[in-house]
This record gives C-alpha cells, sequence and structure tokens, in this order.
C-alpha cells in the first residue's frame, strides 16, 4: 500500500481526499503522506517511513503521540462506557483543572471542537451583550463557524480564500476585521461602531497565520477599549492553552478576557473544546440562562479523561522550561542553517510553538506574513519530507513541540532539517 494509491482511493470519496483541507498538500505541491502509527515524537506513513514530527496533529499532542498516561485513562473508561449522555465525575474534575489553571475563568462549559468553542462564545457575547457587531483579526482563524470566516488564516490563507461561498453577506457584514498587532486602526473602529460591537475575538498569540506574537501593548489596548465601551475580550487560547505556559496567554501576558476558548492540548488528542469565563457572563447559558448551546458527546468520558491525563501530567511536571529550551535549540539550529546558505528568514516563537517565515522582515502581522517567499517554504516543506521530518504543509501554520521530543531528536532533527536544506 502507497500513500499514492491510498490518496487516489480517497480523492473519490471525499472532497480532496481529506477530512480537512490542509491535510491535502495543496500549498507545497506532492502527494501528501497518508499516517498510519504515532509515538512519541515519531509518525510513520503507510510506506512504514518515519518521520521527527512537529506537526504534532496541529498542536493537541504536547505529551507525543499515545502518551502512556493518557492511554491508560482511555483504555481504563473505555471499559466503562464512551458516553453516557449524563453528566458524570470527569467533567468535574477536568473543570476543576480548567478553572485552577486559567486565571479569567470561573466556569466553563465543555464542546467537542475548537469551533464549537469560539461560535458558542460569540452567540454568548451577543446574547449577554445585547448587540451584533463582532470584531476580529486579519489572518487569526477561530474554526469554521460563518462569521468568523471574514479574512481567516490557517487553511483560508493557505488556500488564499478571501472569504467563502456560502456565508451570506448579511453574516459577513457583522464582522469588522482589523489588521493584528494595530491600535489605531481597533481605537477608530471602536470610535465608529463601538456601541454595537458585542465583542472582540482575537488569538493573543496568533498561531494560524503562522506565529506572531502579540506587539507590547496590544492585548493590554484590547482590554482596555473594550472595557470602555462594555463590549467583551474574547481570547481565543485554542492552540494557546496549557501550551505557551500552564495559564495560557492570558497567564503569559498577564491580561484578564471575559471569555476564553480552549481546545487542542485540552483534549490531548480527543475531539474536546471548551468555552469559559467570568461567572456573572457564564451564567448566561443554557440551561441556567437563556443563551442556548448542546451536545450530544459534549463532556463525554472519553475525551474529558484525556484531558484530565493530560492536564495532570502538565501541572505534575510542569514541562514548560524544559519545552522553551528544547524549542530554542531548534530554532537556533535552524536559523544557523538557513543563514550558512544564505536563505532570507524570520522564526517568531513562543515557549514551544514556532513559525520559519521565509522573508527577512519581522512579521507581526497578515500582510508582513504574506512577504514570505512561498514558493521557498513549499521546496523546503518536500525537502524536510524526504528526510523524515514533518512540519506544518503551509506557511501559515505553527510547528509544535512536545515533552516526547528529546534533546537526541532535535540534534537529529537538525541533521535532516542540514542534509534537507543542502538539497534546496
Ligand atoms: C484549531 C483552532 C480552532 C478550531 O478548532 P477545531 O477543533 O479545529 O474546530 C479555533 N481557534 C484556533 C486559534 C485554532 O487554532
Amino acid at each position: 500500500m502507497t500513500n499514492r494509491e491510498l490518496f487516489e482511493r480517497a480523492k473519490k470519496l471525499m472532497p480532496g481526499g481529506v477530512s480537512s483541507p490542509v491535510r491535502a498538500f495543496k500549498a507545497v505541491g506532492g502527494e501528501p503522506i497518508i499516517a498510519t502509527k504515532g509515538e512519541g515524537s515519531r509518525i510513520w506513513d503507510v510506506e512504514g517511513k518515519e518521520y521527527i514530527d512537529f506537526l504534532m496533529s496541529w498542536g493537541p499532542l504536547i505529551l507525543g503521540h499515545s502518551h502512556p498516561r493518557v492511554v491508560r485513562a482511555l483504555e481504563e473508561q473505555a471499559k466503562k462506557g464512551l458516553s453516557y449522555g449524563i453528566t458524570n465525575p470527569h467533567e468535574i474534575t477536568l473543570a476543576e483543572l480548567v478553572i485552577s489553571a486559567m486565571p479569567s475563568v470561573e466556569m466553563v462549559r465543555f464542546v467537542s471542537s475548537g469551533t464549537e468553542a469560539t461560535m458558542s462564545a460569540i452567540r454568548l457575547a451577543r446574547g449577554y451583550t445585547g448587540r451584533k457587531y463582532i470584531v476580529k483579526f486579519e489572518g487569526c482563524y477561530h474554526g469554521h463557524y460563518d462569521g468568523l470566516l471574514v479574512s481567516a488564516g490557517s487553511g483560508v490563507a493557505t488556500l488564499g480564500i478571501p472569504g467563502t461561498p456560502g456565508v451570506p453577506e448579511e453574516i459577513a457584514n457583522l464582522t469588522i476585521v482589523l489588521p493584528y498587532n494595530d491600535v489605531d486602526a481597533l481605537k477608530e473602529a471602536f470610535e465608529r461602531y463601538g456601541q454595537d460591537i458585542a465583542c472582540v475575538i482575537v488569538e493573543p498569540v496568533a498561531g494560524n497565520m503562522g506565529t506572531v506574537l502579540p506587539k507590547d501593548g496590544f492585548l493590554q489596548a484590547l482590554r482596555e477599549i473594550t472595557r470602555q465601551y462594555s463590549s467583551l475580550l474574547i481570547f481565543d487560547e485554542v492552540i494557546t492553552n496549557f501550551r505557551v505556559s500552564k495559564g495560557g496567554a492570558q497567564e503569559l501576558y498577564s491580561v484578564e478576557p471575559d471569555l476564553t476558548c480552549m481546545g487542542k492540548v485540552l483534549g490531548g488528542g480527543m475531539p474536546l473544546g471548551a468555552y469559559g469565563g467570568k461567572r456573572e457572563i457564564m451564567e448566561k447559558v443554557a440551561p441556567e440562562g437563556p443563551v442556548y448551546q448542546a451536545g450530544t458527546l459534549s463532556g463525554n468520558p472519553m475525551a474529558m479523561v484525556a484531558g484530565i491525563a493530560t492536564l495532570s501530567e502538565l501541572f505534575e511536571k510542569n514541562p514548560y522550561e524544559y519545552l522553551d529550551e528544547i524549542t530554542q535549540t531548534l530554532c537556533e539550529g535552524i536559523s544557523k542553517i538557513l543563514k550558512d546558505k544564505g536563505i532570507p528568514h524570520t522564526i517568531n516563537r513562543v515557549a514551544s510553538m514556532l513559525t520559519v517565515f521565509f522573508t527577512d522582515q519581522e512579521v507581526y502581522d497578515y500582510r508582513t506574513a504574506k512577504s514570505s517567499d512561498l514558493g521557498l517554504f513549499a521546496k523546503f516543506f518536500r525537502a524536510l519530507l524526504k528526510e523524515g521530518v514533518l512540519i506544518p504543509p503551509s506557511q501559515f501554520e505553527a510547528w509544535f513541540l512536545s515533552t516526547a521530543h528529546t534533546k537526541e531528536d532535535i540534534e537529529e532533527a537538525l541533521n535532516r532539517i542540514e542534509r534537507a536544506v543542502s538539497l534546496i
């Protein structure tokens, strides 16, 4: 069985042969790989080829593939039932863990994906404020909810889709899109529409136009202006929760949003999302309040025990310093390799997430991210894949490291990257 044979079959059965667009490797050309096994820091394709994995399922696997503690928890729970449709004790345990770690979260509602979390948080913000407009930032991706697909990052950026058919103009018009890190544009928008803005949603560290850090004062400005106009501030921490620090970006940058969207690391590889925030706002969610939101598999015990095992391991071992150290080593190594070859690049990094942009410009928003040489990125990606290093198949995504990546893995990855770069 080869990657190609399977993908040919897949294309006849599923749009683009995939269940999520960027997996088709369209932006980088060539055939996508089909994965059959993941273990620790490695992933294998159907042809038996092994890769050092820096995709890490797009972020959830902060403990690496199939961490024994997570697997054990799932095995034990599977014998006791996969879903009850009735509240189970694990929901309470996980809620306690989340609330203990995330500074601004006082109550939480579990859902099954990041998209569901942002969609529900927006509904809640509108229900709570009685206002219609939402503000988002160019290049930020918040899942595929209609009103959030306007000028979105991730696959929308990768495929160069400006908006998307299927989202009515009337809905798109309720979304105000501003450049990331631009406080003046923010002030201007609020001066014009402030009284009608329900919320501002932002990735406090952007990961979906590639890794882009908030400039000093940007998140604080968001906090101040939303407070001034009684709009809600929503941090979409689906990538950053339990990733950039135990308490997410809100802890790292000491800015407390009103609502927080969670996912990815939260579920440790199982489909899980959540939204939470101030009690006064969360009390508006049904059945306590009038804002409806529900889910057949929400809070299901399999996702809960995977989340509990992942967060418990993180909180007990506190590996953030280690992750920071190995990620820094990787970035420095890559930078040296590219510099020696005279390849212009900018590496953005926070904790264990990073992006290598093929531009010599500073990258601080979507426009500067787009100054990257996408042809060169595609070559780099394919050369890495050939040498056995898997990174996200797009310039506009983040690489992720995990506690399963050893120092030897980083050294080996740098050797492979050096060989790959010598071929491009
Ligand atoms: C991945 C992601 C989402 C969407 O989560 P899904 O689980 O893919 O629906 C939302 N926001 C951000 C910041 C993300 O990175």
